[in-house]
């Protein structure tokens, strides 16, 4: 009878803490040009994709945080047009911009071409549907290069990155995040993947002290993601309208209509506004993030 094979979570190594995961089966693994990759099948979570040790995406709950970093800050922009995906590889993100059909382009800039060709082959529940997307748009490159170089504006930018570590490492920069504010629109707004504030407070304090002298409006929301263990996930805030975190459920909930009302199991409207709530120990972290 062979051994089980354990997975663990090294991220939160330095505070002694290893969450591990028990591998029904590997169905994909590899050593690419940027990371360490592996897919494997958990009786719970289904299949689960880890970058360098660090657990990207899970079928079971990867509803949770691609819902929220999408409808949340193309909802509360109302009008946008083109977005762009920096990261966000495994195509769980463009799933869901997706599903808002005024939206006439969706550009995703993945450092990594062999996540998304395991994306394709591995997670077609998202791929599939995006790649068949007329308005879909998938870019091999650097997402510091692309957001430096593009001619293009985006209202709505969303930061679907690994945590500020190897090749994600500049995409918690204050360049990249200058870049960001050049190539987004008038009246447009970024959101970034950054961590869970009870065990990564400084990218939280690092990331709003940034956008604090970059744009208008600096904060973050938050959802509770099973496999991103530690409490809550902060997503981070960066507007250039500060009305567009301040519209009011019923605001948000015609323009919800509007778009279709489309299926959700996480977002709704009052999810939404209360996502920007926060605990007293998060907001304090907001608060006293200093411009950089
Ligand atoms: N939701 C996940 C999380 O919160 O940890 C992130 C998922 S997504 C798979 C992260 C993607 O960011 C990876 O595919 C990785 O290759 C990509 N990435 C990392 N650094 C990048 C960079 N500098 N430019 C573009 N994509 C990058």
């Amino acid at each position: 009878m062979t051994e089980k094979r354990w997975l663990p979570e090294t991220l939160f190594d330095d505070l002694g803490l290893r969450m591990t995961f028990a591998v029904d089966k590997v169905l994909y693994e590899q050593e690419t040009e940027h990371q360490h990759l592996v897919l494997f099948e958990h009786k719970h979570f289904g299949k689960m994709l880890m970058l360098d040790g660090a657990t990207q995406v899970t079928t079971r709950d990867e509803f949770v945080y691609h819902e929220m970093m999408t409808h949340v800050p193309i909802l509360a922009h109302g009008r946008a047009k083109n977005v762009l995906i920096i990261g966000g590889g495994d195509c769980g993100i463009a799933e869901e911009v997706l599903k808002h059909k005024t939206l006439q382009s969706v550009v995703q800039v993945e450092i990594d071409a062999s996540v998304v060709a395991f994306a394709k082959e591995h997670f077609p529940e998202f791929a599939t549907p995006v790649f068949r997307d007329k308005r879909f748009e998938s870019v091999i490159a650097d997402g510091m290069k692309y957001v430096a170089e593009t001619e293009r504006r985006f209202d709505v930018i969303i930061v679907d990155s690994t945590d500020p570590q190897g090749p994600g490492a500049v995409l918690f920069t204050k360049e990249f995040y200058a870049a960001c504010k050049r190539c987004m629109a008038a009246g447009g707004v970024m959101v970034t993947q950054n961590g869970v504030p009870f065990f990564q407070p400084d990218e939280l304090v690092a990331s709003v002290g940034l956008f604090k002298s970059l744009f208008a409006d600096a904060a973050c929301y938050v959802a509770a993601i099973p496999t991103y263990i530690g409490g809550h996930m902060a997503m981070g805030w960066a507007a250039k309208d500060r009305k567009l975190r301040r519209h009011p459920v019923r605001t948000i909930a015609a323009r919800y209509q509007k778009a279709g009302s489309f299926k959700t199991r996480y977002w709704t409207p009052e999810v939404h506004v209360a996502a920007f709530a926060l605990p007293r120990f998060i907001a304090e972290h907001v608060k006293g993030a200093k411009k950089r």
